[in-house]
């Protein structure tokens, strides 16, 4: 019998379980919260849950925003989920990351503001949310 690393059976099986999990959970919880983190609009924190500003509950575009994340939490699981993104955010930046364009065209923004968010959303040019701070750190 090959002897395997106890660590090695451990991440296996909470790595397994997790995608598990992630196959049912295709409906996620959505939570209305008065402040997020750096002035966002919405945050999918899987398994958790989507996360909305208060703001931007009758928001249909920016939901559907976050149900695109959703769904790719849903092929991949919490664990990869996470990797991919801060692997994308890390080499390419919060604007230019592949993730965050792909869900970015599932609404329709412009191609500018497919690659420009962060500068859309501040200067009304976005037509998911408007909103001048914006991944800034402070209070509204
Ligand atoms: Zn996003």
């Amino acid at each position: 019998m090959i002897k395997v690393a106890k660590p090695v059976y451990i991440f296996g099986s909470v790595l397994i379980l997790d995608y598990v999990f992630s196959q049912i959970y295709t409906k996620p919880r959505i939570y209305y919260k008065k402040n997020l983190p750096f002035n966002f609009n919405a945050q999918s924190i899987p398994p958790f849950g989507i996360f909305i500003s208060e703001k931007e509950k009758n928001n249909k575009r920016l939901l559907k925003h976050e149900l695109h994340h959703w769904k790719e939490y849903n092929k991949a699981g919490a664990i990869l989920f996470y990797l991919k993104y801060f692997y994308q955010y890390l080499m390419y930046g919060y604007d230019k990351m592949p993730i965050e364009i792909e869900a970015r065209k599932e609404t329709k923004e412009t191609e500018f503001c497919q690659e420009n968010y962060t500068e859309c959303v501040r200067t009304n040019k976005s037509l998911t949310v408007q909103n001048d701070k914006f991944r800034k750190n402070e209070n509204t």
